[in-house]
């Protein structure tokens, strides 16, 4: 089997066969890693790595530790000491927002769901406006998917699927999302149990790390920020990796 070369940071290097898994070399490196690592990052040895989305401030790509590595790169296990692991945890607990409400309210269409500083938001159509009782409503779903443990797994769409796969669900927004921005013929989406969103990730690995959060406020936002577009409402909520963190 064709093997690849990974440069650990501490300059040591692990030849595995080619497809590999992040969390199986955290996992061969030692469990207690394995166990705290959220998501990992790569570095090219030689120029762009293509398929991995945009590079972060210092080069490298962020990607699901479950997603199989092709290439000979330089690799670091993120844990909860990186500030780009609480952007990734932020993102999963986002989608996590939205998989919650998509339960209790079916209806509701998507906006847009990014992370942002202390939390992240999700954005929502809905004809009634979200209330306090709503919103402890959509914690405590929160809370309960976190409990079951799901899996957050990247999915590849064919282009034409995924946009059949929304205008079917009546998913407009989405649907404009999808038609805008994928460029590839592939389109990269994330589930997370019954929930599926078109996203480009990555992700923690599953709900169970997501515990320490609060909904904070609603806002009213313009799709796209744009004036004359629907009007949808942001679920605003701060999010940590621990209890601690998020009380003070
Ligand atoms: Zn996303």
């Amino acid at each position: 089997m064709e093997q690849i070369h990974v440069t650990l940071p501490d300059g040591s290097v692990k030849d595995v066969p080619k497809g590999t898994t992040a969390a199986e070399i955290a996992r061969s490196i030692s469990p207690r890693l394995a166990d705290a690592a959220f998501v990992a990052k790569i570095y090219s040895n030689n120029g762009a790595l293509a398929n991995y989305g945009d590079a972060t401030a210092d080069g490298g790509y962020l990607i699901d530790l479950q997603r199989p590595i092709e290439q000979n790169v330089k690799l670091k296990i993120l844990t909860d000491k990186d500030p780009d692991a609480l952007y990734v945890f932020r993102h999963s607990a986002a989608h996590l927002l939205a998989a919650a409400v998509m339960e209790l309210y079916p209806n509701v269409k998507l906006g847009i769901g990014p992370p942002v500083d202390n939390g992240f938001f999700y954005e929502f159509l809905r004809e009634d406006p979200f209330t306090l009782d709503d919103l402890a409503k959509i914690e405590k779903k929160m809370h309960e998917l976190a409990a079951q443990d799901i899996p957050n797994e990247r999915k590849l769409i064919p282009k034409p699927e995924a946009l059949e796969l929304y205008k079917k669900s009546n998913r407009t927004f989405k649907c404009e999302l999808v038609d805008e921005k994928a460029v590839e013929p592939m389109v990269s989406f994330y589930t997370t149990g019954k929930f599926i969103d078109f996203c480009r990730g990555p992700h923690i690995p599953s709900t169970k790390r997501i515990q320490a959060f609060k909904l904070m406020s609603v806002a009213g936002a313009y799709w796209k920020g744009q004036e004359g577009n629907p009007q949808l409402q942001r679920i605003y909520a701060v999010a940590f990796f621990t209890q601690k963190e998020l009380d003070e």
